[in-house]
């Protein structure tokens, strides 16, 4: 390395100020080490958007002071919605011991909030800066370069997120299938305070995340989700890329008819639209994992496609990644060696935490599920609303009859192969989560 280049070094960059980043960086910075975030965004979170809940445990790990943060609502209640043409049955999970675990934030909000602490903690930030390239030498990442200039490390932790350039520079990341991503488009509709609790039927400052299958996401592996901030309510959906070209439908047409339904009509009436934004999700799961370091650097969060979709968490898996690869890069220093031989403890690490775990055992789950989405997403929520609209409904009619017809219309109305094929799909969904 030259003089000139030994000005403009330091001992770590963080690619992404995202919570994959500013983990990695203040994890870093704790361990003594000078490390500098770069982000493309006047200021953190600027450009960022998701559904809306931060997992406690993860927000906890990394930032002990996480209450002090701008926390919109504390979930109290998680409901899951299935809706059929007009008919919506819900079914809802509380428990005041649960009621810390998720918080809702917003990301504009939390993201400046978590990059204010790691400047705290000696993180130096640099906004506005996009990395054009990373620096490769010899086989080795060793700095970034931006439009105005090349700086050094000794590693380059890389969360830019789910369309990771610079993964793909460095040969660790191909172009992602539309198969192993999504789209999520969300609305912010801003209602009162008291709207909200009477709507979700919630008490002063708690929460609500709801997730929503059913007809108007017809035949795709789409899910809607309502979150309620303090006073808006974030509205939007998650669909499968591919889905949306093979159906070619447009992704605000589907967000649309969401809203049209009833059951979500009623949730935002009178509310007004604030916000309206769109980010792709990493959908490719545990088969879909890059590798995860070359030597010189790491790749985490959503750039490594780090998301359990069956859970709708990334925040957390981001976080917890960035935090493995702030430690592998403390651990490199102490061995003086950041090769790819050093650099394989961020991989064990990730292993062996609840990250590569949970991811492993919901692997082939997306997969399965987007064979019969036509059936899991659309032609049993139906039939679940069929039955409750006959269970309910005192009109005269003996119930035998009804119920008679039911079982009629469900055999029929699905050949035994397809049902064959979804028991099938069902079994190894479960068999493959026990094993
Ligand atoms: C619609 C939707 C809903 C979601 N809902 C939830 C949810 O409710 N809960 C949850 O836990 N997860 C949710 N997720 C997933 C979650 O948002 C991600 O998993 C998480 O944000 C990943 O964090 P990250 O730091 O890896 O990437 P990001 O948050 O994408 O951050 C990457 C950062 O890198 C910056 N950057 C990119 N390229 C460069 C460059 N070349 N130079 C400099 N900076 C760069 C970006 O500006 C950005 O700040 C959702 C995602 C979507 C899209």
């Amino acid at each position: 390395m030259t003089e000139e280049n030994l000005q403009n070094k330091t001992d770590v960059i963080v690619v992404g100020a995202g919570p994959a980043g500013v983990s990695a960086a203040i994890t870093v910075a704790r361990g003594g080490k000078n490390v500098i975030l770069v982000e493309r965004a006047p200021f953190a979170g600027a450009k960022n958007m998701y559904g809306g809940v931060i997992y406690t445990h993860a927000a906890k790990e990394i930032f002990p002071n996480f209450e002090e943060a701008p926390i919109e609502r504390y979930i109290a209640k998680h409901s899951y919605v299935l809706l059929s043409e007009k008919d919506s049955t819900q079914i809802s999970y509380k428990n005041p011991e649960h009621e810390k675990k998720a918080f809702v934030a917003i990301r504009a909000k939390w993201d400046k909030w978590c990059v204010e602490q790691a400047m705290k903690e000696g993180v130096y930030f640099a906004p506005n800066t996009l990395v054009r390239e990373l620096i490769v030498k010899e086989g080795k990442v060793c700095g970034i370069k931006t439009d105005i200039e090349e700086y050094y490390a000794d590693i380059v932790i890389v969360a830019d997120g789910v369309n990771s350039l610079l993964a793909k520079q460095i040969g660790l990341r191909k172009n992602i299938k539309p198969k192993n991503v999504a789209l999520g488009v969300k609305e912010v509709i801003k209602l009162s305070k008291e709207a909200i609790n009477k709507r979700f039927a919630l008490e002063d400052d708690k929460g609500c995340a709801m997730e929503i299958a059913g007809e108007p996401l017809k035949n795709m592996l789409a899910m809607g989700i309502v979150y309620t901030n303090k006073d808006s309510v974030a509205l939007g959906i998650g669909v499968s890329l591919e889905d949306l070209k093979k159906q070619k439908m447009k992704p605000y047409e589907l967000l649309d008819k969401l809203k049209e339904h009833p059951f979500v009509a009623d949730l935002i009436e009178g509310g007004e639209l604030v916000e309206y934004s769109a980010h792709l999700i990493p959908e490719g799961g545990y088969n879909a994992i890059p590798e995860l370091y070359t030597d010189g650097a790491m790749i985490t969060g959503d750039a490594a496609g780090l998301v359990n979709n069956v859970h709708f968490e990334g925040t957390n898996l981001a976080m917890m990644s960035g935090k493995l690869a702030g430690e592998t890069a403390l651990a490199a220093f102490e061995h003086n060696d950041f090769s790819s031989n050093m650099l394989c403890l961020y991989a064990k690490k990730l292993e062996n935490s609840f990250v590569l775990k949970d991811m492993k055992t919901y692997k082939d789950v997306v997969h399965l599920l987007s064979g019969r989405c036509s059936s899991f997403l659309n032609y049993y929520p139906d039939n679940i609303n069929k039955f409750f609209n006959i269970f309910t409904c005192a009109d005269g009619e003996p119930k035998k009859q009804k119920f008679q017809k039911f079982t009629k219309d469900f055999f029929v109305k699905r050949s035994l192969s397809e049902l064959f094929k979804d028991a099938i799909a069902g079994i190894k969904i479960i068999f493959g989560i026990l094993k």
